[in-house]
């Protein structure tokens, strides 16, 4: 059987790690254009000053736009070559992240997250947006970042709603890896741009990713509400450490080389309704794999320790928690019906899955997300 597993060359992560970006710059060439939101720059701006004297190399700064459009990287991509730049580095949250892998497209990226908050940062893709902010295209390049660098001084200072949210981001890859295992489903990991065209076998996981996948997930139950609490007083900890490797690397190979399944598909399903478009990926992610464990009839002792404690720290339970008014059948059904479709991930679940199907276990996990919310807070 052919199996793959593929990752960042690089992973480092430390309290004022950025100061050393640098020496990872050098390792690839002279200098860098670096792709970020002004505020994420003005943010960090002290330590690149610092790092380019202390190695002796230029950073070229981007004005980044704010979306991950095809324009924007066409304009980076020549900026670039204007500049000279050996190097890209994407720093900030997701899009800018997005928007320097695809302006690397694969060659010398160094990827330097300043929240915690979705496990993309290793991975070899990455999703454009249309200028008005709608989904664009899904793209994927011959090589993940060369190094993905963690400050996790910078990480402790921002918002703890994104750190939460990653956490979201981190529960589902165990339970949708561990599906696709079950029906020996394919992973992304298996071609080098993601497709499975021509005549290449697809490959499926390895005991590697199916691992990092299971100790994400412990991780996260043993150390998010710890993490969490740290993140409020903006100190870090090794619980706050814990919790930043949990949701980036080990999220990040644990689903890029084994698997997505139901909750990443009922994730994109969710965008038909109004609510849930004020919530972050993760926090929606936490909800529907939620809705990936009703659908499969997951032992009550999983779904319970999911809730406990998704309510530990402030993750959705139920639609209502996304902000959905009215739960009714014919929306629910939508939602099914685009999670459904023949490119999703869902159909990586060891069992057949119909629309139908997937709009009870929405409704019903619904239910159990408010009915179970209640019951915690009486006692
Ligand atoms: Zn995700």
């Amino acid at each position: 059987m052919r199996k793959a597993f593929i990752s960042s060359a690089k992973y480092v992560q430390g309290e004022n790690e950025l100061l050393n970006l640098g020496f990872y710059i050098k390792s690839l060439g002279e200098s860098a254009l670096v792709i970020g939101n002004p505020d994420d720059i003005i943010r960090v701006q002290d330590k690149l000053d610092q790092t380019a004297k202390r190695f002796g190399i230029t950073l070229h700064l981007a004005d980044f736009g704010g979306e991950a459009t095809r324009e924007e990287v066409v304009r980076l991509k020549k900026l670039a070559k204007e500049k000279g730049a050996d190097v890209i580095v994407g720093l900030g949250g997701g899009k800018a992240i997005d928007t320097s892998k695809t302006v690397a497209n694969g060659h010398n990226l160094i990827v330097c997250p300043t929240i915690a908050a979705t496990d993309a940062p290793t991975s070899h893709s990455a999703v454009l947006y249309t200028k008005d902010h709608h989904f664009d295209e899904y793209a994927y390049f011959i090589k993940n970042p060369s190094v993905v660098l963690m400050d996790t001084t910078v990480i402790a200072q921002a918002p703890t709603r994104f750190l939460v949210s990653g956490m979201g981001d981190a529960l589902a890859t165990y339970y949708e890896a561990r599906a696709t295992r079950r029906s020996n489903s394919n992973v992304n990991a298996g071609l080098p741009n993601g497709f499975y065209a021509g005549d290449t076998e697809p490959a499926k996981g390895t005991i590697a990713s199916i691992t990092l996948a299971k100790v994400c997930y412990e991780t996260v139950l043993e150390s998010g509400y710890n993490a969490k609490i740290a993140c409020d007083h903006n100190v870090v900890t090794p619980a706050l450490e814990n919790i930043i490797e949990a949701n980036t690397l080990l999220s990040g190979l644990g689903f890029e080389s084994g698997g997505l399944a139901a909750a990443h598909a009922i994730y994109n399903g969710l965008t038909v309704l109004d609510g849930p478009h004020n919530y972050f990926h993760g926090e929606q992610v936490a909800f529907t794999t939620f809705v990936q464990l009703i659908l499969e009839d997951a032992p009550t002792k999983e779904v319970e320790e999911l809730l406990d404690f998704s309510l530990s720290v402030g993750l959705p339970v139920s639609l209502a928690d996304l902000d959905v008014k009215e739960v009714n059948y014919e929306d629910i059904l939508k939602v099914a019906e685009k999670a459904c479709i023949p490119e999703e991930s869902i159909h990586a679940m060891p069992f057949k899955v119909t629309p139908e199907s997937v709009a009870q276990a929405i409704i019903a996990a619904d239910a159990l997300g408010r009915d179970y919310k209640k019951r915690k807070a009486v006692k």
